[in-house]
């Protein structure tokens, strides 16, 4: 049986805001938001349809807030430089401007009752770590690890006390780290790998780009830390030298040669 479509939803642009250094906000509202049916997951994400080259290409990306009483959705753009469609769009969208967003999907929420939380990825995970934090409860107990170009992207993130924050430093915008500082490098796999386990019932959510993610994170911990996969969400967000198109690609083959 086919799956039905996700729903589309046509929103306004509203304005937009520098909220750190490569991040833009995009605040949409308008005659579609009452339409809009957000999710009680925290990853919620929408696929946005965006011009590229006279074609409609499609982009991921979380909902960082839906505001009710003022009718606004949020969503935070990575803005990666000039490469790509969906970065340079953010950076550069008037008020007014319609657009239409499919979804939303989604996959996560914290359980209260997990006796610690492992929150960890880089700037395109920014968005969904600041919604789960805001839904943890005031006794979580947890770590977040989030790896950006630098202190301008250290965005201000509300958590609970209990909830260690560590900021990792690159030094460099995610697009221009080399070898020693993507995949096992990254500084994102040392940090998790250092954490020091706290056992009992761990429930991870882990996000960015896509080798460092899938190809080292993840063995460390499911296999590694056994950390079942009802517990863990963990996959990739983009990957490194690809477009959205692309990255489909690397998952399928990833998804078939893994089922081999
Ligand atoms: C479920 C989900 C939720 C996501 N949520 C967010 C979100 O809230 N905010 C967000 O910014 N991103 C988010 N992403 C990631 C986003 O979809 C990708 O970064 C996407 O590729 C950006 O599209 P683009 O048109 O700007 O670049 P593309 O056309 O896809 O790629 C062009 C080039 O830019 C590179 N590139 C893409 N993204 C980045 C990046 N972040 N840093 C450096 N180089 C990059 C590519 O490797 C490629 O070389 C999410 C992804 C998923 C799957």
């Amino acid at each position: 049986m086919a799956r039905n479509a996700p729903k589309a939803t046509t929103l306004t642009v509203l304005r937009t805001e520098v909220v750190a250094e490569h991040f833009v906000r995009v605040v949409l509202g308008g005659a579609g938001f009452d339409e809009f049916e957000p999710r009680a997951e925290t990853d919620s994400y929408v696929k946005i349809e965006l011009a590229s080259g006279g074609d409609t290409v499609l982009r991921t990306y979380t909902i960082r807030r839906v505001d009710r009483a003022a009718k606004e959705i949020w969503i935070d753009f990575v803005v990666h430089g000039d490469e790509g469609v969906a970065g340079p769009w953010a950076r550069s969208v008037q008020p007014g401007t319609d657009v239409t967003v499919r979804g939303p999907g989604a996959g996560y929420l914290p359980d209260p009752a997990a006796d610690f939380h492992l929150l960890a990825g880089d700037e395109t995970a920014v968005p969904a770590i600041a919604v789960a934090l805001e839904t943890l409860p005031a006794d979580a107990t947890g770590a977040v690890f989030v790896e950006v170009a630098g202190p301008g992207d250290e965005l201000g993130l509300v958590r609970p006390a209990g909830v260690s924050l560590t900021w990792l430093h690159r030094g460099v915008a995610a697009g221009d780290a080399g070898p020693d500082l993507t995949e096992g490098n990254a500084p994102l796999v040392a940090a998790v790998e250092a954490l020091p386990w706290p056992g009992g019932d761990v429930q991870v959510f882990v996000h960015g780009e896509a080798e460092t993610v899938m190809k080292h994170l993840r063995p460390y911990l499911r296999t590694d830390r056994g950390v079942p996969a009802s517990r863990a969400s963990i996959s990739g967000y983009w990957r490194r030298g690809r477009t959205e198109e692309g990255f489909r690609v690397w998952k399928r083959d990833l998804a078939e040669a893994e089922a081999v």
